[in-house]
């Protein structure tokens, strides 16, 4: 007999989302209904936030927000290469150019230090990432922005659930902070987006353009600027707010996760585990990524997980040696090595909240059986 596959991913879905589901089907309002207010309400509670805007996806989110900070044709965001390729895709939708800069060997997050030196005459905003769920640098930052008279948005994608250093939850420090609900994340609504922010003037902008360019007082077919449609029907709103509701038992069964992962995977020669939370912030547990010792075949390891039935990735390749963007901007190898390095090394693990012991323990020894011959 052979175990069942244990995937990448895999979210956590019951009577109470059908429920949800089949209660808007039934009422006939599938878009731009009651559901859409609410789990927006609900939603920038949850980051303390005074605000949020709901969107089709995280991608959808990054696009309105930059456009809603005022990024145009010809600026420059300085952001991280290390991350989904959306992050630094958004600034390209509007004509813009990201600038990386390296991040720092630890947290994987953009290095407050690296994106000052990449800040220059163009440079319009600043987009840092909570890579892996883990708060970046926001105060080095808001300083850093400040100084320059530049704009912040977050990619929070990745990151629902954690907090910084001095409590403030990641979304609730008041530029605009976008949240991704794609099946693997902390909260799902199959695809979808969320933009948290405070200023309510930005929260106008991003609904009207969301929505065709309609400007909330006037008539279906009045548009009185561009806008597209990033609008997020409430069937996916009434799953959000169900999910919002499992929301603090996810985020600690994926916290338990990560610590019998931690256990079961210690002492692995030249592995590296995820950095440990300092100072009092906390990881919104997203994945659980490793880094391999120096040297070891990757695709080799991928291989031998898969052959016992565990899926594995490489994650995250580095956004400035892809092939678009080595065309595009001539980047090459070498550039940001830290990151270069990490994108080389890391492997994601079968990390979801409903992940056993037992299968925690099968991943484990398989890892180790490969990696120790
Ligand atoms: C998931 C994710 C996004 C957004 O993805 P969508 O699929 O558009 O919802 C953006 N940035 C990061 C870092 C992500 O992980």
């Amino acid at each position: 007999m052979t175990d069942a596959v244990i995937p990448l991913a895999r979210p956590v879905l019951g009577e109470a989302e059908e429920r949800a589901v089949i209660e808007v089907l039934r009422s006939g309002q599938l878009s731009l209904g009651p559901r859409l207010t609410e789990f927006e309400r609900l939603f920038a509670q949850q980051v303390g936030a005074a605000r949020a805007s709901a969107v089709s996806s995280g991608t959808a989110g990054l696009h309105l927000a930059l456009r809603a900070v005022g990024v145009g044709v010809g600026d420059e965001v300085v952001t991280s290469p290390f991350s989904f390729v959306a992050s630094a895709n958004a600034a390209l939708y509007e004509g813009a150019r990201p600038v990386f800069a390296d991040i720092d060997p630890l947290t994987l997050n953009l290095d407050p230090d690296a994106a000052a030196a990449a800040i220059g005459e163009r440079t319009r905003a600043l987009l840092p990432v909570h890579i892996f769920g883990y708060p970046a640098d926001m105060p080095a930052f808001e300083r850093l922005a400040a100084g320059h008279g530049l704009a912040i948005v977050e990619d929070a994608c990745e990151a629902l659930g954690a907090a910084h250093a001095d409590g403030t939850p990641v979304g609730g420090r008041g530029h605009p902070a976008v949240f991704g609900f794609y099946a693997n994340k902390q909260l799902t609504t199959g695809e979808g987006g969320m933009v948290a922010l405070d200023d309510p003037e930005m929260k106008l902008r991003i609904d009207s353009e969301r929505n065709q360019g309609r400007s909330p007082d006037m008539g279906w077919l009045d548009h009185d600027r561009l806008g597209f449609n990033y609008r997020l029907s409430d069937i996916a709103c009434a799953l959000g707010i169900v999910q919002l509701r499992r929301l603090e038992q996810v985020l600690l069964a994926r916290r338990q996760v990560s610590e019998r992962y931690r256990e079961a995977l210690a002492g692995i020669d030249g592995m590296r585990l995820p950095c440990p939370e300092e100072g009092g912030l906390r990881r919104g547990w997203f994945v659980f990524v490793v880094q391999l010792p120096a040297g070891v075949d990757r695709d080799r390891v991928i291989g031998a997980l898969a052959a016992r039935g565990i899926q594995s990735k490489p994650y995250l390749p580095a956004i400035h040696l892809m092939s678009f963007y080595r065309e595009r901007f001539g980047h090459r190898e070498g550039e940001f090595p830290v990151c270069e390095r990490v994108a080389a090394s890391s492997l994601a693990l079968p990390f979801f909240p409903e992940l056993g012991e037992g299968e925690i323990a099968r991943v484990a020894g398989a890892l180790r059986s490969t990696l120790e011959p």
